[in-house]
């Protein structure tokens, strides 16, 4: 049978690799596998209870209906607080909305914005979905290498040079995934004296990690420090990371009302509402105060620390995120590349890693720090085993 019913420039569109290595290392550990599984950025905390039990109250309640596209005027107040409180971004409720992830929103905003050939930059390395998501409106990603020379963060002039007229976002992820590169004031401050140069091009700011910043790191969100540039920013944020809810599928964004709108009308056209039991979850953990927060920070903070320590007597190169929870290994130094380094060390030792050429940065592996103490010793010990095969 031809597949032709397919559009061509998705045929080949990969699977999310964190995603599929993930699937992969689950397959192994259903097989009985002893398998570490480093791949998936997810932490393994326990939804807070104050939010689970949140979540009960509302199905008791009978909150089981749709709502308003963009999420209930509740939610959309926790949102506006939660702006104001952590980002001192000042928004109505008509500026912003809720999503089914923050994977959404970036979707989201992407789908409603895109013209064939349209062009956004990217920092690289990058989190594999920008570039998928960015083809995939057949837009062209323009991928501006930041290596670890340079901290992994984009430099004002390498922006400058990128900038045509066809450009139309410039996307940021900060803390990154898959560096933990965290931007300062100062370089944000220059990027935006960048960006005032070129009107037509707009910021969509991933600020997933903001609550996993390690002193003395300090996080602004861009969208706060201009007001004029402020305008063409769209700040994107979710509850997956900062308060363990990958699962409830939660995601929200601030920006132009006139944007707002056009995004709510393209997901009413797709899955309406994120779900309205998970929305009351996240009215709770929006309103809660960040004391939870903060503890799953200096609980990754302290893991992370402790990983590095252990892997540090090896030839792996590896630098201190300043946030996030991954750590991005140059494993250049043995004799094999990033692909073939994560499948044998998944196949000699079961610990699933992350090739660094899915983040467009060959010669890497990223892992995952969101696992628990007495996994993470594990892993390093069998790392350092899989080493001394290599030496
Ligand atoms: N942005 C980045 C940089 C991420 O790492 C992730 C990870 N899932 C997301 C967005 C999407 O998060 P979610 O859809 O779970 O809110
Ligand atoms: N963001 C996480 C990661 O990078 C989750 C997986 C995904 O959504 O791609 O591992």
């Amino acid at each position: 049978m031809s597949l032709n019913i397919i559009r061509p420039d998705l045929r080949s569109l990969p699977m999310s690799k964190t995603l599929a290595v993930s699937a992969l290392a689950n397959q192994l550990k259903s097989e009985g596998k002893e398998v570490l599984n480093l791949a998936v950025g997810e932490p393994d905390f326990d939804t807070p209870d104050f939010i689970g039990q949140a979540a009960i109250e509302a199905i008791k309640n009978g909150e089981t209906k749709y709502t308003l596209v963009g999420g209930t005027l509740e939610l959309k107040k926790a949102i506006c607080h939660k702006f104001k409180r952590d980002n001192n971004l000042s928004f109505t409720t008509d500026q912003v909305m809720a999503s089914t992830g923050c994977k959404q929103v970036l979707y989201n905003v992407l789908m409603a914005t895109l013209e064939p050939g349209d062009e956004v930059i990217v920092p690289g390395p990058y989190w594999p979905s920008y570039p998928a998501m960015i083809k995939l409106f057949q837009g062209k990603p323009i991928i501006v290498d930041c290596p670890r020379e340079q901290s992994f963060l984009l430099k004002p002039h390498q922006l400058d040079a990128a900038i045509t007229e066809k450009t139309k976002w410039l996307m940021l992820n900060y803390p990154g995934n898959p560096t933990g590169a965290v931007y300062s004031k100062a370089d944000l401050l220059n990027i935006i004296a960048v960006l005032k140069n070129h009107p037509h091009v707009w910021v969509l700011s991933d600020e997933i990690y903001e609550h996993l910043t390690y002193a003395p790191n300090v996080f602004y969100s861009i969208g706060s420090l201009d007001a004029e540039v402020g305008e063409r920013i769209v700040t994107a944020n979710g509850l997956s990371k900062s308060h363990s809810m990958t699962g409830w599928r939660l995601g929200f964004c601030g920006g132009h009302p006139q944007l707002i709108r056009v995004l709510t009308n393209v997901q009413s056209q797709s899955t309406t509402n994120p779900c309205s039991i998970t929305q009351a979850a996240a009215i709770a953990a929006l309103n809660g105060d960040n004391d939870i927060v903060f503890k799953f920070r200096d609980a990754f903070h302290a893991r992370i620390k402790h990983f590095v320590e252990m892997l540090s007597d090896t030839k792996l190169k590896i630098d201190m995120p300043h946030g996030a929870f991954y750590v991005f290994i140059d494993v250049s130094a043995y004799n094999k590349d990033d692909v073939a380094f994560a499948e044998s060390l998944l196949k000699s030792e079961y610990v699933a890693v992350v090739p660094g050429a899915a983040f467009g940065d060959p010669g890497h592996v990223r892992l995952s720090c969101a696992a628990s103490e007495d996994e993470l010793e594990e892993a390093a010990k069998r790392i350092k085993k899989f080493l001394a095969t290599l030496d």
